[in-house]
């Protein structure tokens, strides 16, 4: 028997979060005399910002370690999984782990009685306004807490890595238990906070954890991707060059149809076209060619191809202009210009409903990353162009 773990994670941001997490599972698993191996794979190489990706455990109680290889570790994409972990909620929009080809299902390889772990502090009926249904029950574990950008550039280290190993130890502890989880990280750090917090999360994971029934959840609009077969590729490979061309409004850029990364964002930007002095820096700057002038001098986003940088919101000039909301806030990637158009007043309240009330906005940090920074809180703002802020001390 073997039992398989992915953890889905966004590329550099949770790169070392989810390779830690995976060698974790190894260790723990041989600790309770197991065989185990754990691996990686992604989509775009090197990883990029947000990219979604995956690592995989696989734990065996029966064969040896060459039969367990020769199982798991040569193909390319697995069959199922028995714990799906899932370190950033967005992601249950959808994901692109294997090239860019498709949008595929955050569940899509989760086996039957399997359980799905998401780190998020929303609830089950808001996460499954994006999770498809499938054909069989299975479970969903909520672990409470935000995405931990433990990667590659920042090690974020807020026990996300203690508190998951105690989630996927009460979710499946043939997998790992529980015991073995606090002994392996008593070991390897000594300090008995780190143990607290999986075990705490192990609690809590027991009592957050419930059955998804067969047909319970969205409907999955996104087509199948299927990869070309070998035969198919004249004997190269051919990557079309994208048309070039431009019109004025919305969609009016030419992009490459293939290459389509809106599911690597958390954040998207939300516009207040109102507050708008068409300074034109969002659209010079956006990395990745979003933004549409429109014939009224504004700029119109295509959200399938915005990567979540930022960028726009950093560069407008123009307070709560350009402000970077939760991707799980929004069902569609329809043109906000339009319906700036459309309804201007309706289109205020919209966008100030999506920016959510109370934020902390932060300047740049830099320097050693060991200072706390003050936010700014920005109030609930009216709909018109007052804009209210004060500075919070956040530590
Ligand atoms: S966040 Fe803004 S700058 Fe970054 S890709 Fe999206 S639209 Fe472009
Ligand atoms: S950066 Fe802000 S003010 Fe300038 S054009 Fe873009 S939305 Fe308008």
């Amino acid at each position: 028997m073997i039992k398989s773990v992915e953890v889905q994670y966004r590329g550099i941001f949770q790169k070392n979060l989810g390779k830690f997490i995976g060698g974790d599972i190894v260790q723990i698993a041989t600790r309770m005399g197991q065989i185990a191996f754990s691996n990686g794979r992604y989509s775009d190489s090197p990883e990029r910002n947000g990219v979604p990706c995956k690592y995989f455990a696989f734990v065996t109680p029966d064969l040896t370690e060459e039969e367990l290889e020769a199982e798991c570790g040569a193909a390319l994409d697995i069959a199922g999984v028995n714990v799906s972990l899932v370190l950033d909620d967005s992601m249950v929009k959808g994901v692109e782990p294997w090239a860019w080809h498709g949008v595929r299902a955050i569940n899509e390889k989760l086996v039957s009685k399997g359980c799905l772990i998401v780190v998020s502090r929303r609830s089950k009926d808001d996460l499954f306004k994006f999770i498809p249904k499938k054909e069989y029950d299975y479970r969903l574990a909520l672990l409470e807490g935000d995405q931990s950008f433990a990667g590659m550039w920042v090690n974020k280290d807020d026990l996300t890595r203690e508190r998951c190993l105690g989630a996927i130890a009460a979710v499946d502890p043939d997998i790992i238990a529980i015991d073995a989880v606090e002994e392996h990280i008593m070991e390897t750090t000594k300090e008995k906070y780190r143990a607290e917090a999986a075990r705490e999360a192990y609690e809590a994971t027991l009592r957050n954890t419930s059955v998804v029934s067969a047909g319970e959840g969205a409907e999955w609009n996104h087509e199948i991707p299927e990869l070309p077969k070998w035969q198919q590729l004249d004997g190269t490979v051919v990557i079309a060059a994208v048309k070039r061309g431009f019109k004025i409004g919305p969609k009016g850029q030419n992009r490459n149809d293939m290459f389509k990364r809106g599911t690597t964002k958390t954040e998207r930007p939300v516009v207040r076209f109102d507050l708008c002095i068409k300074c034109t820096l969002c659209w010079m700057d956006c990395p990745d060619e979003c933004f549409d002038p429109t014939d009224d001098g504004l700029y119109d986003i295509t959200y399938e191809y915005c990567v979540g940088c930022h960028k726009c919101a950093d560069v407008c000039p123009v307070p709560e202009c350009i402000v970077m909301a939760s991707e799980l806030n929004f069902e569609n990637d329809d043109s906000p210009w339009e319906h700036h158009k459309r309804d201007p007043e309706g289109y205020i309240k919209w966008a100030e409903e999506k920016k959510g009330t109370h934020r902390i906005v932060y300047n740049h940090v830099t320097g050693t990353g060991f200072e706390r920074p003050k936010g700014t809180l920005v109030p609930p703002q009216d709909s018109g162009r007052r804009i209210v802020s004060r500075e919070v001390r956040t530590s």
